[in-house]
C-alpha cells in the first residue's frame, strides 16, 4: 500500500501520492499565482522607475527645454483649433514603457493641456495609437517649419 497524503493546499483533502505537491487544480493555481506575482513585482518596479524618472532634475530640465522650445502653448490644440492653450505638461508621443531610451529624446516630446494629453492618451487606448502618434509627429515638423527654421538656439542645445 503507497503512502497517500493530501494536497499541500490549505484544506484541501484531495490524496495524492507522498511525491506529488498538490492536486491537479490547486497545482495550476498556484503556478498561476506566482506568475501573476511575478508580473505585479515587475509592474511596481517599472512603475518605481518611471516615478524616479518623472521626479528627477534631468527631466525638469528636459520638459522645461520643451515647454520653452515650443513657447509653452499646447502645440496639439494649436493645430487642431488654431487656439493658443498655455500647455500644463510634457507628453511622450512614444510612451516611455514601450521605448525607455526615448524619455529624453526631444523628437519625442510635445507640449500639452491635461485636456488635450487625456485625450490623446484615450485614442491610444482605443486602438489609434499609430495614426494619433504619426499626426504629433507631423505638428512637430509643422511647427519647426513655422516657427523654428533659422532661429538659433535650437531644443538640442538648451
Ligand atoms: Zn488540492
Ligand atoms: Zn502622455
Amino acid at each position: 500500500m503507497p503512502i497517500k497524503k493530501y494536497c499541500s493546499y490549505t484544506g484541501c483533502r484531495v490524496l495524492l501520492d507522498e511525491d506529488v505537491k498538490y492536486c491537479d487544480k490547486h497545482q495550476k493555481q498556484t503556478r498561476d499565482h506566482k506568475a501573476s506575482r511575478d508580473r505585479e513585482y515587475k509592474r511596481n518596479r517599472n512603475d518605481h522607475k518611471e516615478q524616479d524618472f518623472y521626479h528627477g532634475q534631468a527631466w525638469v530640465n528636459t520638459r522645461d527645454g520643451a515647454m520653452s522650445y515650443y513657447f509653452g502653448i499646447d502645440i496639439f490644440k494649436y493645430y487642431t483649433t488654431g487656439m493658443i492653450v498655455e500647455a500644463t505638461t510634457v507628453h511622450h508621443i512614444v510612451p516611455i514603457k514601450e521605448d525607455w531610451s526615448k524619455r529624453y529624446d526631444s523628437n519625442n516630446l510635445i507640449p500639452l493641456t491635461e485636456k488635450s494629453h487625456q485625450y490623446i492618451h484615450n485614442e491610444y487606448g482605443k486602438g489609434n495609437k499609430k495614426q494619433m502618434q504619426d499626426i504629433l509627429f507631423e505638428m512637430k515638423i509643422k511647427f519647426f517649419m513655422d516657427y523654428r527654421v533659422g532661429v538659433q538656439k535650437t531644443f538640442e542645445t538648451l
